[in-house]
């Protein structure tokens, strides 16, 4: 017998009332490709709890079954099934039943379903699997030997010592090769991660190029995240209102702090130099700096805001907010070099004290308990450190703790626009003299217009489109040619339209900023500075400076 619903309010809806047991259907749209929601065609089916599975209210604790059952379709015969809820009769990467003890690990467990190239390895005692969906050429055994060594790393940081076990006896990486497209999201005991077909190994290489060390970056992160952000946990999330926005200021506790290791794994494991680490933190302080929003919004605000602000971006997005992730980053780099200095401790013992004290207990963390352990681990009051750099809009004073370690940070204008830093002009580089102060997107529209610079002076606005510069036909190579060849405080007029006006503008050119950093690197250090140097990056010796 039918059984009326009445919607109320949007996330929640009443049955009327029956006699025996209550059924339920429901259709699914998942027609998105990221990690956050769900997907379904003929070649591949995806989807998070939380978009899919309803839950009767009251009823957030008890066991749920659930029967996954294959599409009856020519096209789908050969799908097989990749998640971590546990399998209740399902045989192994087989359709069946599965169960969760509740509502909230229910959640938790994303399903890839499709026909996806699988590799496992064991770290920590744990299997560890990665299942490949997109791409047929990827070298999966590279990758499983590379991500190998990278888990081994977080294990022992938060077991204290070589060879430790893993909070888990097993993990999965789901990967999504795509044509554009780069994102993951952690769940406690696997990962969703999209990104680019070149950001796979391909079978026959043995180099990390970029685009496969932004990968290993990316999977090093979410992976960081099973103890940091599942594990350890803020206090206002244990348990998820899941009616409503979960606030707090900490995100940057465990986004930041995430992020910087994510990275520092990739050297501490061995995997890639010093002078490649170092490449990829000059990249890091550049995004960072050329974010004009930095000064305006703090780490914490950012945080709180993330639900409102940081995955909704805006033409002003980067005048009015601060990345919590990278400008964290910084603060976490600043953390751990100042312990480093004691000669005592260091960031990974902070780490390991929120694990024994809030994670392995499953105890949330109070919004106030991060500055406080960070003081009792230092052995000095922090109040100030995180009143200026977390809670306040300064810059953490990196560059001479930097010193200290026998790195010197150095700043430059961009050489042109696909420029993210990490590495000193080469001589054949013609960097731009001047700047506008403007970002270009597609279709010579301009994305963003910079707070307080030339081209915001003249007029000009998110959204105008090109048309000429000096009476010259709008293109990027003119616009590079003009920054190249003319100087600061000479004028230049730009023709736009304005949705369909055309108007014009008198643009006053700047100085380039210099908002591109790299590392050098002391090659004849003191004896303590290349200890420290070694303690903190894992390694010692000139030699493993050379890039
Ligand atoms: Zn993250």
């Amino acid at each position: 017998m039918a059984v009326a619903l009445a919607k109320e309010p949007k996330n929640a809806w009443r049955a009327n009332p029956c006699e025996g047991p209550l059924t339920v259907t429901a259709q699914i749209y998942a027609y998105d490709l990221s990690v956050r929601t769900a997907y379904l065609d003929s070649s591949r089916g995806y989807f998070n709890g939380p978009s899919v599975f309803l839950c009767p209210v009251g009823c957030e604790d008890i066991p749920c079954i659930v029967d996954i059952q294959g599409l009856d379709s020519a096209a789908c015969s050969d799908w097989r099934i990749a998640t971590t809820l546990p399998r209740a009769g399902a045989p192994a990467f087989g359709f069946g039943r599965f169960r969760a003890a509740n509502y909230d690990e229910l959640m938790d467990h994303p399903v890839e379903m499709g026909n996806f190239s699988l590799a496992s390895f064991e770290a920590g005692g744990a299997t560890h699997d990665i299942t490949v969906t997109g791409d047929r050429q990827v070298d999966l055994g590279r990758l499983a030997a590379d991500l190998q060594r990278v888990c081994a790393w977080h294990i022992d940081l938060f077991g204290g010592k070589p060879n430790c076990l893993a909070p888990f006896d097993r993990y999965l990486f789901q990967l999504l090769a795509v044509g554009d497209g780069y994102g993951g999201l952690e769940h406690r005991t696997s990962s969703s991660l999209v990104c680019r077909r070149d950001n796979l190994p391909l079978a026959g290489t043995t180099t990390i190029n970029n685009d496969y060390l932004d990968l290993l970056g990316l999977a090093s992160h979410e992976y960081f995240h099973a103890w940091n952000f599942k594990r350890i946990k803020p206090e206002v999330f244990t348990p998820y209102d899941l009616a409503q926005e979960g606030y707090t200021r900490q995100l940057w506790a465990f986004e930041c702090i995430t992020s910087y290791y994510g990275d520092l794994a990739l050297v501490r494991c061995g995997l890639i130099t010093p002078a490649r680490y170092l490449e990829l933190l000059g990249r890091t302080i550049t995004t960072v700096m050329r974010g004009h929003g930095r000064l305006v919004q703090s780490v914490a605000d950012s945080s709180f805001d993330a639900w409102i602000k940081s995955y909704r971006p805006d033409p002003n997005t980067p005048n009015a907010v601060v990345s919590y992730c990278a400008k964290g980053s910084l603060v976490a780099l600043a953390l751990d070099l100042m312990m480093r200095l004691t000669g005592r401790t260091s960031l990974d013992h902070l780490m390991r004290a929120l694990w024994g004290l809030y994670g392995l207990p499953g105890v949330g963390v109070p919004e106030d308990a991060i500055p406080r352990l960070a003081s009792e681990v230092l052995g000095a009051d922090l109040s100030d450190f995180f009143a200026r750099y977390v809670q306040g809009t300064e810059d953490p004073a990196i560059a001479p703790l930097l010193a200290s370690f026998g790195v010197m940070l150095y700043m430059r204008p961009a050489i042109g626009p696909t420029d993210r830093g990490g590495r000193a002009v080469k001589e054949d580089d013609d960097p731009p003299r001047c700047a506008f102060g403007m970002q270009l997107g597609p279709n010579l529209t301009l994305q963003h217009v910079y707070r307080e610079s030339p081209a915001e002076r003249a007029g000009l606005s998110a959204d105008d489109t090109l048309v000429a510069l000096d009476g010259l036909k709008a293109s990027e190579t003119v616009v590079l040619q003009i920054l190249r060849r003319r100087s600061p405080g000479d004028t230049v007029k730009i023709h736009v339209f304005r949705r369909d006006e055309l108007k014009e503008f008198s643009v006053t050119l700047e100085s380039a900023p210099n908002d591109t950093a790299y590392l050098v690197v002391d090659l004849v250090p003191s004896e303590e500075v290349a200890a420290r140097r070694a303690a903190w990056l894992g390694t010692d010796g000139a030699e493993s400076f050379k890039p």
